[in-house]
């Protein structure tokens, strides 16, 4: 039987324990290959990583995870959406980008008549129901039976450090072997493949494939086989965050909100993450702008006066991905494999996606592996630059200039040539889904430059793997831009039209949908506490809608 070793029992290593051995073993029931995970007991998870993308579902769907079980063991609460707030000017204006929207059909010309409309309602509030649910904190689901017609897509928020505790004790529960040791040296192969790896307790692990799941460390892939690592900090700056909760049996702000928040400050911008019982805070920033303590100082203003003992940490990370996430017998999953920041969560939908392609993918004889390697490293790396080009973009079209950070990040030089190439496309016609099947853009290079010696030499491409059309749509029109700024709507446009479906969804919503925290407490018994009549940043629950 073939034997998989993943080496870290963070969120990426019981993610892809828990992945393979649904995927590849029916849950312990019909066992083709031997899992087992070896954990350090001294170095600690990063526990961050607490929003998600509807593609979770997906692991936790194969893994085998009941959904009320796993958002009970996990402190797990619904993500629809992401406001965005602050980053067109520093005004308190806010847009949403929610995971769900009408897709109209035979052709979608919402775009476009809403660019030629007076703009008196925001794109996505057109197509979408879900910013204004949002902005009401109802749950996505009713506490009955659904019957509101197409469901709500979803994510979840989560307590990181509970949700890798719940997969340990699934996945053990399923027949994955766990170790609680240091690796400590690495034995090779003639081949150039890993051997076994060596712990602080004298044992010796041997396997057929290894996973690398060690975090920022890279133990495997990075310090063992020196695969390099690409650096993007050029064209996204931040590089460090002030993280810390803030406990609702202290500072209950009497609602929990079913979105993450991410406000634009000074030099990077601000997470605001609700779970069942805390919310996590975070400020990234790029220490090019602003020392850790200013940082520091900076969180807790922007908190409030109710922040000034809450305790914080910093956490300093690396923008980039691994030249290969896969080299020999080694796939690096998780940080291990790379990192573009937290801004629209895709951390823990890396680990999933290198969980999925491992075990599409799994090598069950030697003489597969380079065909394997090659087609998921490209798979992954070109997923790595989608997600570069899209957070890329947050910042680029912002048009603050209150701070040397804002002016910096607008520059040309800090915009990717692919995402410079699709703004010009995008002046000609509004962004539609065929933009995605041909990445030669008219008017730019529209490619990204990525010769690495003994990597392949193929130009990325975007796929719309994780954002197509539409995601880019939710972005660019809530920061007034198609390809260039919008020029003020014309005196004669059209009022903004509305969908009926939206407005008749919204009244049902109103009458059916519970209160988020309403039905995380019916739902799952999570603990109810007393509102301590204090507001958080942007708490406003929105703005007065026309419709
Ligand atoms: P870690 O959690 O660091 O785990 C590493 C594991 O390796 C640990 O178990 C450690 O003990 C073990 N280990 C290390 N060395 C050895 C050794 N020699 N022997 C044995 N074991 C070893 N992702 C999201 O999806 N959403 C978010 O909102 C989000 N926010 C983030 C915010 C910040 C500031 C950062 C930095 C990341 C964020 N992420 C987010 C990313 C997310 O945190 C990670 O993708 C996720 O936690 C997976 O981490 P990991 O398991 O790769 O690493």
């Amino acid at each position: 039987m073939r034997r998989v070793l993943i080496v870290g029992g963070g969120s990426a290593g019981w993610m892809t324990a828990a992945y393979l051995n649904g995927a590849l073993n029916d849950r312990g029931n019909a066992p083709t290959v031997k899992i087992s995970l070896i954990e350090s007991p001294d170095i600690p998870r990063i526990s961050v990583g607490e929003a998600t993308v509807p593609s979770i579902q997906h692991v936790l769907s194969v893994a085998g995870l009941d959904e009320t079980e796993f958002m009970k063991a996990a402190d797990a609460t619904f993500k629809q959406s992401i406001r965005y707030q602050n980053w067109l000017h520093n005004d308190q204006s806010f847009y949403h980008h929610p995971f769900s929207r009408y897709r109209i059909q035979p052709i979608d010309r919402t775009g476009r008549a809403w660019l030629n409309s007076d703009r008196s309602v925001p794109f996505m509030e057109t197509v979408s129901a879900q910013p204004v649910i949002c902005d009401m904190a109802r749950a996505p689901k009713m506490l009955g039976r659904w019957d509101m017609g197409a469901p709500l897509a979803y994510a979840y928020h989560m307590n990181a450090q509970k949700f890798a505790d719940y997969l340990r004790d699934f996945s053990t529960a399923r027949g994955v072997s766990h170790y609680l040791e240091n690796v400590t040296d690495v034995e090779m192969r003639e081949n150039g493949l890993i051997k076994s790896v060596r712990t602080d307790r004298g044992n010796v692990h041997e396997a057929d494939i290894f996973v690398d799941c060690t975090g920022f460390r890279a133990r495997l892939i990075g310090e063992t086989l020196g695969v390099g690592y690409e650096d993007y900090s050029r064209w996204l700056m931040c590089d460090q965050a002030v993280v810390g909760r803030i406990p609702y049996d202290q500072f209950y702000p009497g609602l929990i909100r079913p979105y993450t928040t991410a406000t634009a400050l000074s030099s990077g911008w601000a997470w605001d993450i609700p779970m069942q019982d805390q919310r996590s805070v975070g400020y990234v920033h790029s220490s090019h702008f602003i020392s850790a303590e200013e940082a520091e100082r900076e969180w807790r203003a922007y908190e409030g006066p109710h922040a000034k003992d809450i305790e914080t940490r910093l956490i300093k990370f690396h923008v980039g991905q691994r030249q290969k996430a896969w080299q020999g017998n080694c796939l690096a999953i998780g940080l291990a494999g790379g990192f573009i920041e937290p801004l629209e969560s895709t951390g823990l939908y890396l680990s999933d996606l290198g969980a999925v392609m491992l075990a599409e993918h799994f090598p069950y004889t030697d003489d597969m592996l380079e065909a394997m390697a090659f087609r998921v490293n490209r798979v992954i790396s070109n997923r790595y630059f989608e997600i570069l080009d899209f957070i890329n973009m947050h910042y680029c079209l912002s048009r603050r200039t209150d701070t040397a950070f804002w002016q910096e990040v607008q520059k040309p030089e800090r915009i990717t040539d692919r995402l410079k190439a699709k703004f010009e496309y995008w002046k000609l016609k509004p962004p539609s889904a065929s933009d995605f099947q041909d990445q030669s853009f008219p008017g730019g290079a529209g490619q990204i430059d990525r010769v690495v010696p003994g990597c392949d030499p193929r130009s990325p491409v975007d796929t719309a793997g994780l954002w197509n059309h539409e995601s880019y749509e939710a972005i660019m029109y809530g920061m007034h831009f198609c390809g260039e700024p919008l020029a003020p709507p014309s005196t004669d446009a059209p009022k903004t039209r509305v969908m009926p479906a939206i407005i008749e969804r919204l009244r049902a919503a109103q009458v059916k949908l519970p209160p988020h925290d309403m039905w995380l407490q019916r739902a799952l018994g999570a603990p109810s506490f007393t509102s301590a009549g204090y507001e958080p940043p942007g708490w406003a629950s929105g703005r007065a809608r026309p419709y």
